[in-house]
């Protein structure tokens, strides 16, 4: 009966007595107990745990002692989030038995607010992929249609949440990966400006493009979760000193006057036509509340995907390189020297997609291509960055589709890596130019929900809140939920 309460709600409650900590986290264990075998959102489930934590948040509140508003509440981690004695996995088999000696900033955050850490979710290997299928253990499923995907990466944590099997969770975007399956779980999603939340303990896939961000039922709560997972660390040489807002209190200004660009580009070729359609429509529901939308243009967004998957493989190849099987991960049984041990080890440890991104990165990034390749793809970076700048010296923030494509079958795209990373078309230029970007339903399409992404200035998340707020108090997408 908790289980599609958003955060507020829950948090109210227990704040008033009125459910403890421990039963609301009973029913999302029992959720998980009866759904997780058919969607496949959780590697590791903490049950034990999770119990014993709310029995402690129970105590304190007895005790009538001031605890945070997220104390109490159930939620999930995607597995490339270290958990000092919780399993963290990335879904590889490289990491298959890594248990982190120490924890995240933003687990530390969640857990001093209280936090209940329901387990740890699905995700494509190493956060390599478009589909969540690319997990060394299992499929996830779209609790809205168990043939199609959830969308990549952080597939399980959009997936538990839709599910109503966490009430909300954490994921990482590299290039989408919290935007696109929010947006096709039909959940909110966002990817904060790069920096803003520390990376410390969040195992790196391409470093310069990698966030943490909330994923969440509605807006209020993104902003409720942001509010608690951001802020400077030191151990994050790219987090930034910059003071973070209470990203609850501007929400209800509305958005008369707002300067909104819609970038032609987005709604180009490969744009599912009902995408287009469905945004389009989201789009009249934020004139009608007063936005001033109007076209504009990013002209090098047809170079971004292909500068994201040359700058993101050239930063795997280098993080990668770390699971070597010495210090710890997975290490082969049998071999004759250490060359061997290396080439068994990582020839076993990593799936075919990690491998793939590794090869393509070490290409990229050899004396011979270097220049070719990888220096030509910052140089488009440094194109598309000044693309958005320019746009931004006139409006507040860009409105596009999310995910390019929305019904996309499990099993459909896995052999061909190209067509796999399409969907990512409209979510990687944002990663690029390290700007924040937010997913909101905006509708269906049969029975597979779509979302709307709101693309903001450096640390502008408060007016993508705004904006994405405003939208949904006057739409109802995000409170349908899928018959699981
Ligand atoms: N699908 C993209 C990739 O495979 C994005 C993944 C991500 O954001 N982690 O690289």
């Amino acid at each position: 009966m908790y289980h599609y309460m958003t955060v507020s709600e829950l948090a109210q409650r227990i704040k008033k007595r009125e459910v403890s900590a421990e039963e609301t986290t009973r029913s999302f264990i029992e959720r998980i107990e009866e759904l997780d075998e058919k969607v496949g959102a959780y590697i590791t489930v903490e049950k034990d745990r999770a119990l014993k934590t709310a029995r402690d948040i129970d105590k304190k509140l007895k005790q009538g002692c001031e605890l945070s508003p997220l104390a109490g509440i159930p939620m999930a981690l995607k597995d490339n989030i270290c958990t000092e004695n919780i399993r963290t996995t990335c879904a590889s088999k490289t990491l298959e038995d890594f248990v982190p000696p120490y924890s995240a900033d933003v687990y530390e955050r969640l857990e001093k607010a209280g936090c209940i850490t329901l387990g740890k979710t699905n995700m494509d290997e190493f956060a390599m992929g478009s589909s969540t299928e690319s997990s060394a253990f299992k499929v996830t499923r779209n609790p809205w249609d168990d043939s199609s995907i959830p969308g990549d990466s952080s597939g399980g944590s959009a997936a538990a949440v839709a599910a109503g099997m966490a009430a909300f969770a954490l994921g990482t975007d590299t290039g989408g990966s919290i935007r696109q399956p929010t947006a096709l779980c039909g959940v909110v999603g966002m990817k904060p400006t790069y920096g803003r939340v520390s990376r410390y303990g969040v195992v790196a896939y391409a470093s310069s493009l990698d966030q943490v961000g909330p994923i969440t039922r509605d807006v209020k709560d993104c902003a409720l979760v942001l509010n608690h997972i951001c802020g400077h660390d030191r151990r994050d040489s790219t987090s930034m000193v910059v003071a973070a807002p209470d990203f609850q209190a501007g929400l209800e200004e509305g958005i008369r006057g707002m300067r909104i660009g819609i970038p032609s580009e987005y709604f180009g070729k490969g744009i599912e036509q009902g995408v287009r359609d469905r945004v389009t429509e989201a789009i009249g529901v934020l004139e009608d509340l007063g936005a001033e939308c109007e076209e504009v243009s990013l002209p090098h967004t047809i170079y971004a995907l292909s500068a994201y998957y040359i700058i993101s493989s050239a930063e795997a190849s280098s993080n990668m390189a770390r699971y070597d099987g010495i210090r710890y991960g997975y290490r082969a049984k049998d071999y004759s020297d250490l060359l061997d041990m290396y080439i068994k080890t990582r020839s076993e440890g990593f799936g075919a997609e990690v491998k793939r991104r590794i090869m393509l990165g070490t290409y990229a990034l050899s004396s011979g291509n270097y220049d070719a390749y990888y220096k030509k793809a910052q140089k488009v970076r440094t194109l598309i960055k000044a693309d958005f700048d320019s746009v931004f010296e006139d409006y507040d923030l860009i409105v596009c589709p999310t995910s390019s494509l929305v019904v996309i079958r499990s099993g459909e795209k896995t052999n061909d890596p190209l067509q796999k990373i399409l969907p990512n078309v409209n979510t990687v230029p944002a990663n690029i130019a390290g700007l924040p970007a937010l997913s909101v339903p905006c509708g269906f399409l049969g029975n597979l929900p779509v979302g709307m992404q709101f693309i903001g200035k450096p640390f502008a998340e408060s007016t993508l809140l705004r904006a994405a707020y405003a939208y949904q108090q006057n739409t109802g997408f995000h409170k349908m939920h899928p018959q699981v």
